[in-house]
């Protein structure tokens, strides 16, 4: 993570920008609503199934196509911030969109960019999504008031080779607390019962009104998906612990989309 390059670009009030894109969301308990996505470059974490691993290479351009069907633009990064809210605008206007997902990479490393697109987001009538890894508490409290929902993956070291993350989530949920949230586990062969009721018992201490979503991991970087049959019996295991727990594949990878 090149943290000289981010404090610059919040000097700036630019951000190194991936992609802007309008589609179907694929995860959690708004999968088939119509979202936009901005997907911000780099992250803090290097888990090894991560499906946009590009987001540590900061590209020299990023791909920005605020409307579906419309002409892709290539535009040089970093982008200054009043350019993405106009791209925001311009999609928002064009098909109602019920959310704008901030996504990467991990975009609470640019919080400068969710202060200043709130107003904007909210004022065509949708919401602020946040995607977050969970790892930065002290961040997500600096832009509470920016955040109407809150997809907070939990990472699980057996399955996404980082370390224990537990507190730092735990803390991330209890600021969750109010607004509407999920979080997701992702599930591969190795993931055991035991961690599913304990993240489970987590996320009911911390923010019980949190959806808990088991996701089958994609079968991305060696990553090997859960004999289907065990999704169930986890499900059950972790229905002792929290009120709120769902089975959710990536359902845009089923529609065949990235
Ligand atoms: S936190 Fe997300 S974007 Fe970052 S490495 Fe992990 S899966 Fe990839």
């Amino acid at each position: 993570m090149d943290t000289d390059r981010l404090g610059a670009l919040e000097q700036r009030c630019a951000v190194d920008l991936i992609e802007i894109f309008s589609s179907v969301q694929g995860e959690g308990p708004r999968a088939g609503e119509r979202h936009l996505f901005v997907r911000t470059a780099h992250c803090d974490l290097h888990c090894v199934w991560c499906d946009t691993p590009l987001c540590h290479v900061v590209p020299a351009e990023a791909r920005v196509t605020p409307v579906a069907g419309g002409a892709t633009q290539s535009v040089p990064n970093p982008v200054p911030v009043a350019t993405v809210l106009g791209w925001i605008a311009t999609a928002l206007q064009a098909v109602r969109h019920t959310a704008v997902s901030f996504t990467g990479g991990e975009p609470l490393l640019h919080p400068w960019l969710l202060r200043e697109a709130a107003p904007v987001v909210r004022a065509h009538g949708a919401k602020v999504l946040l995607e977050t890894d969970g790892t930065m508490p002290t961040v997500f409290e600096s832009i509470l008031d920016s955040v109407d929902i809150v997809s907070m993956d939990w990472k699980l070291p057996s399955s996404c080779g980082e370390r224990d993350f537990a507190t730092e989530h735990s803390a991330f949920l209890r600021l969750a607390r109010g607004r509407e949230t999920a979080v997701k586990l992702v599930i591969t062969a190795s993931t055991t019962l035991e961690e599913v009721q304990a993240v489970a018992t987590a996320v009911a201490l911390a923010c019980p009104e949190a959806v808990l979503v088991l996701q089958p991991v994609t079968p991305i970087g060696g990553a090997v998906p859960p004999n289907p049959r065990a999704l169930p019996a986890l499900q059950a295991a972790a229905l002792q612990c929290h009120a709120l727990v769902r089975v959710l594949p990536q359902i845009h990878r089923l529609m065949g989309q990235p």
